[in-house]
């Protein structure tokens, strides 16, 4: 099903999306889902994620390299920059990751930038059709943040 919330062109976001490797197909999944909207909008994604959902949506996505091999902390950069209005992180909860440190300094830029975090499909829901996401200016960023565009 395609979701029919509509995001105005002129709000073009940037959307990373990054998914351990037992929530990829919950990933994939949700992008077909909400490829329409996804579709308006700049993807950006950890290595094997953008290529997953590139290949089964046919959308183009940013890739970065593989999360373990410092794709993680390019997202986490990219969030600094400003470049990342909405983060759709599928983290395993069952599975110790060799790249722990780089999933922790992620979410923690994320929060700081004040940038929307969806760590399970059914706040990813939530988030994608959120009418707040035709107003893209949040407030509340840490200006400590260098870089961080606030306007
Ligand atoms: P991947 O990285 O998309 O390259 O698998 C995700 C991650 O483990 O952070």
């Amino acid at each position: 099903m395609t979701t029919q919330l509509h995001t105005p062109a002129a709000d073009v976001m940037g959307i990373a999306l990054v998914a351990h490797d037992s929530c990829k197909p919950d990933m994939v999944a949700w992008a077909r889902e909400h490829q329409a909207i996804l579709g308006q909008h700049r993807l950006y994604a950890t290595g094997t994620t953008g290529g997953l959902v590139a290949d089964e949506t046919g959308l183009p996505v940013v890739r970065f390299r593989s999360g373990p091999l410092g794709g993680d902390q390019q997202v986490g950069a990219r969030i600094a920059e400003g470049d990342i209005d909405l983060l759709i992180f599928f983290w395993d909860a069952l599975t110790a990751q060799p790249h722990e440190p780089d999933v922790r300094a992620l979410l923690r830029l994320a929060v700081l930038a004040n940038v929307p975090v969806a760590c399970n499909r059914a706040t990813a829901d939530l988030v994608i059709t959120s009418p707040l996401l035709a107003a893209p200016d949040r407030e509340h960023v840490d200006t400590r943040l260098a870089g961080r565009h606030t306007s």
